[in-house]
């Protein structure tokens, strides 16, 4: 972080400002230039708050030199983080294949669609138990029920099983139940559940926000991290733009930029980035190509008759296909599948 001081400030005051920033535990650096004098603050800096620093009458500006995040940055853990999941990693050589319908829906819809997406080679079953609708009066999931269905599709296929959170009070069954926790786009700011999330070890999927910044998501990510769980997946699902043909746009830098920026895994979602199930394909295979670590994909057995998001469900022998095709993608990028 760098401190200008306003010209003409009496060398008193700057010691004083110097004595209170290092109090906080940084160590200052002053540049004393003919027109400037400039505090550099070498340190841990994201406890200081620039607003506290701009009040001093004789800053003019602050500036940071590095991003607000730390736990989740690549500068001070250069290594990628390898997220293990029992017998699965997410973020190695091998791509997370998550698979599976938007919600459950009965015993038989769950479990024939995890059978169908592990033969073609997923290696995680994906369905939503409770489920963020815009509309009350859409189908909320079968909650409850729906992660008994869940656990009956892991035991019959071996599957961990990857399902959304949505509130706070459940953290101890999905602790207990599931694999990988998954916080939706709608919650990504959801700070109370994230910190929540922090004390648990589970694996959490952390879904970017509908018009999250990339910063603002790791920031999310940090939240998580800073209580003490750092197995975190990130998941670029698409961004709110003024494109209306697709129901979000995805951004497909975000995953160059997340690799750049941070040591955390990053799957990428092309079902609800695209909202249409015929570009799922394409959107897949250019996300691998990219260097996403994998791809979180919705299948259905029968996407017309759907509860939820039949429009952008694939179906098994369309996923099947897909994975095929991916193969040689994945090859070119030092990946496998
Ligand atoms: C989902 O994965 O079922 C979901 C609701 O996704 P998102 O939070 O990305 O909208
Ligand atoms: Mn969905």
């Amino acid at each position: 972080m760098i401190v200008i001081i306003k010209r003409g400030t009496p060398q008193k005051e700057i010691d004083d400002l110097t004595n209170q920033l290092t109090a906080k535990g940084v160590e200052v650096n002053p540049v004393v230039g003919k027109d400037l004098i400039i505090l550099g603050l070498v340190g841990d800096t994201s406890k200081i708050d620039d607003s506290w620093i701009e009040a001093n009458r004789n800053v003019e500006r602050v500036m940071h030199v590095a991003e607000p995040f730390k736990k989740a940055n690549r500068m001070f853990h250069p290594a990628p983080t390898v997220v293990e999941v029992g017998e699965n990693r997410i973020g190695g050589k091998k791509l997370a294949m998550i698979a599976g319908p938007c919600s459950v829906e009965s015993e038989q819809q769950i479990c024939g669609v995890a059978e169908e997406v592990k033969r073609i080679g997923a290696n995680f079953l994906r369905g939503g138990a409770f489920k963020p609708r815009t509309s009350p009066y859409a189908f909320q999931g079968l909650k409850y029920d729906g992660l008994e269905l869940l656990k009956e599709a892991r035991a019959a296929t071996g599957l961990p099983i990857v399902t959304e959170i949505m509130s706070p009070y459940d953290i101890e069954i999905f602790e207990r139940d599931v694999d990988i926790i998954q916080v939706g786009a709608r919650n990504m700011q959801n700070f109370e559940l994230l910190k929540e999330l922090g004390r648990t070890r589970k694996p959490i999927l952390l879904k970017r926000g509908l018009s999250a910044t990339i910063e603002e998501w790791l920031m999310s990510a940090e939240y998580i991290m800073s209580g003490g769980n750092e197995s975190i997946i990130l998941c670029e699902r698409g961004i709110r733009t003024f494109e209306t043909y697709t129901r979000n746009t995805l951004d497909l830098s975000a995953i160059p930029a997340i690799k750049k920026l941070s040591h955390l895994p990053i799957v990428v979602d092309p079902s609800h980035a695209t909202g249409k199930w015929w570009m799922v394909d394409p959107l897949a295979k250019a996300a691998v190509a990219v260097g996403a670590d994998g791809l979180i994909i919705e299948v259905h057995n029968d996407p017309a008759n759907a509860l939820c998001d039949g429009q952008q469900s694939i179906k098994p022998s369309v996923y099947g296909e897909l994975v095929e095709e991916l193969r040689p993608i994945a090859a070119a990028v030092g990946r496998e599948l």
